[in-house]
C-alpha cells in the first residue's frame, strides 16, 4: 500500500533487515513534510523502522557496552527516523525542529544527520 505523501515512499521507512516492518507513522510523516517545505531540499531518510532484532544489531554497533534488549529506541515502534537534508547542516535542521516542537518529540543530533521521533514527551540529545 502506498502512503499519501508527495515526497516519501513507504520503503524509505521499512526495516533494513528484510523483515517487512514497514509502518509509516502519519505524525512522523507530517513532521518530515514540514521539513521538506521549510528547507525546500530533498529529505534523505538514512534509517527508519527497526524490528527488535535489527535494533539490537544497531545498538551493539553504536555502543560497545550495550546490554541486550535494554534499548528504548523509538525506531522499534515505527515512530522514528534518522535523516539528513541535502546541503543543510544538521544544526540548522535540529534548531528548526526544536523551535517548531518545543515541548514534545525526541530530537537527536549526530554527525551529518538528525534523529526525530514523535514520542509524546520531550527528549533532546547531542551525540557528536
Ligand atoms: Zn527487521
Ligand atoms: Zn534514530
Amino acid at each position: 500500500m502506498s502512503i499519501e505523501s508527495p515526497f516519501f515512499e513507504r520503503d524509505e521507512f521499512t526495516c533494513e533487515c528484510g523483515c517487512g516492518f514497514d509502518v509509516a507513522d502519519s505524525e512522523l510523516l507530517d513532521v518530515l513534510e514540514g521539513l521538506r517545505y521549510e528547507f525546500d531540499k530533498p529529505v534523505i531518510i538514512t534509517g527508519g523502522n527497526r524490528c527488535v532484532a535489527h535494533n539490537e544489531k544497531v545498538q551493539k554497533k553504536d555502543n560497545k557496552n550495550y546490554k541486550p534488549l535494554t534499548s528504548k529506541s523509538q525506531h522499534i515502534f515505527g515512530k522514528a527516523v534518522d535523516f539528513k537534508i541535502k546541503d543543510i547542516h544538521e544544526d540548522k535542521v535540529a534548531r528548526y525542529l526544536e523551535k517548531e516542537y518545543p515541548n514534545t518529540y525526541g530530537i537527536g543530533r549526530y554527525n551529518g544527520r538528525t534523529h526525530i521521533d514523535v514520542r509524546e514527551n520531550k527528549v533532546r540529545w547531542d551525540k557528536r
